[in-house]
């Protein structure tokens, strides 16, 4: 029975959550697992029901046996948290008819909602929050419901709770770790992405000093570090956490060749780039196309000047005379092509500016649609967390730009220019 399987999962990866290991700890215990899960099916009490969402035993146990949906069970947790955690809507909905009361916390201080977001459940979730549930409950560790999506990397349930509930995504728990902590430890790059374009602090230290970037950087999470490098700017880098690190020193500490070897090129790359205000760093923002055009320019100037009508030189037949000219327009029209290409939108994709005057006072200030399809069909790399658009496929972010480039192919160094979907049509 796939079922039978599904809970003994649960009962693993729940551990984490609820003993909260710290971001430091964070070992998997699964003491509970020890149970056989045939046994644990066949329990005959509501709790068990719940989890399964056999309704048939559900309702027998409570309405022939009498039953309580509203008591916890031996181990402190209530039937409808092990409904939720199984997204068993129907028997969520049938505890909650029968007085189990959606904002009741077990003894770590966590709620059926802390329990959906483990897999993600959001039709579950969806429920408890219609009926009353309390979105920004904080359990014993301070842990949210955003907490646990983000330690789970339960990207969509985040997406939802936050664009339709208002749940905070960017709150600390007890040791002062935000969900983008969790996501960074845990190295799910999607959640990641999300929280940044919700505007999640990337600079915030915990009780050990530590950012986001120092903990993927700690886990060794090579995506997770790239994505926050990507949406960051060169002091995150150089960040330092109680003693003194930074995260590139603690990626190289633990051994993670390939994230240190990163996070050292990535500081080098700022280092050069954005120095921006510095006169080395706006010439190379410029690129090649100024001198490129002044040079061409000059070349023909002298031409013009020292071979067509020199006055040293003797007269050129009216051929030749024409020809040269030719050449003269020829040049001419390269040069005013090649401006052109260089101030050409490359294909921009539009940002997305509120406009203080246009924006009437009831029209929501989310920067993010609640059923957007892209994000729906969790197409999560579509988020521009610098733009704060969802840009569309194919689409990529250029650093040189600071824009987001339909079809992007790469940023031309000689035209000065991005190279994407505009320029097949110039
Ligand atoms: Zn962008």
């Amino acid at each position: 029975m796939s079922s039978e399987i599904e809970v003994v999962d649960e009962v693993e990866s729940r551990d984490p959550a609820i003993n909260g290991g710290g971001a430091a700890g964070g070992g998997v215990s699964g003491e509970a697992s020890g149970i056989g899960a045939a046994d644990e099916s066949l329990r005959n009490d509501v709790y068990t029901a719940a989890a399964y969402g056999d309704m048939e035993k559900l309702q027998r146990l409570v309405e022939f046996e009498g039953c309580s949906v509203s008591e916890p069970d031996g181990l402190g947790y209530y039937a409808l948290q092990w409904a939720a955690l199984n997204n068993r809507t129907a028997a969520a909905q049938y505890i909650i008819e029968r007085g189990g009361d959606v904002n009741s916390v077990d003894h770590t201080g966590q709620t059926a909602l802390h329990w959906s977001a483990v897999r993600g459940a959001i039709q579950v979730a969806e429920l408890l929050l219609q009926e009353g549930a309390r979105v920004n409950t904080a359990d014993m560790y301070g842990y949210q419901t955003t907490h646990v999506a983000a330690q789970y990397g339960q990207t969509a349930f985040l997406y939802h709770i936050v664009t339709k509930w208002n749940a905070d995504p960017d709150v600390p728990d007890n040791d002062g770790r935000s969900p983008l902590h969790w996501a960074a430890y845990k190295g799910f790059a999607d959640c990641i992405r999300l929280l940044l374009f919700l505007d999640a602090y990337k600079g915030r230290q915990d009780k050990e000093g530590c950012t986001p970037l120092h903990w993927a950087a700690i886990r060794g999470n090579l995506e997770a570090c790239t994505v926050l490098v990507q949406a960051g700017k060169k002091e995150d880098l150089m960040m330092t956490d109680n003693t003194g690190l930074t995260p590139a020193q603690l990626a190289s500490d633990k051994n993670h060749r390939q994230v240190a070897f990163f996070l050292g090129n990535a500081r080098r790359l700022l280092d050069k780039r954005c120095d921006g205000n510095s006169r080395l760093g706006q010439l190379s923002k410029l690129g090649l196309a100024p001198i490129l055009w002044c040079i061409i320019l000059l070349l023909l100037v002298t031409y013009i000047h020292s071979a067509i009508i020199a006055s040293e030189l003797p007269r050129l037949t009216a051929g030749f005379g024409l020809l040269a000219w030719f050449g003269v327009f020829l040049a001419s029209a390269g040069l005013v092509l090649f401006y052109k290409c260089s101030n050409k939108d490359p294909g921009f994709v539009r940002m997305n500016v509120h406009d203080p005057q246009s924006m009437k006072d009831e029209e929501p200030l989310l920067k993010i649609e609640i059923n957007n399809p892209a994000l729906l069909a969790g197409n999560w790399s579509q988020l521009c967390a610098t733009c704060k658009i969802v840009r569309p496929l194919r689409a990529k972010h250029c650093s040189t730009c600071d824009r987001c480039v339909e079809q992007f192919d790469h940023h031309c160094p000689w035209v000065s220019n991005c190279i994407g979907k505009a320029c097949t049509h110039l």
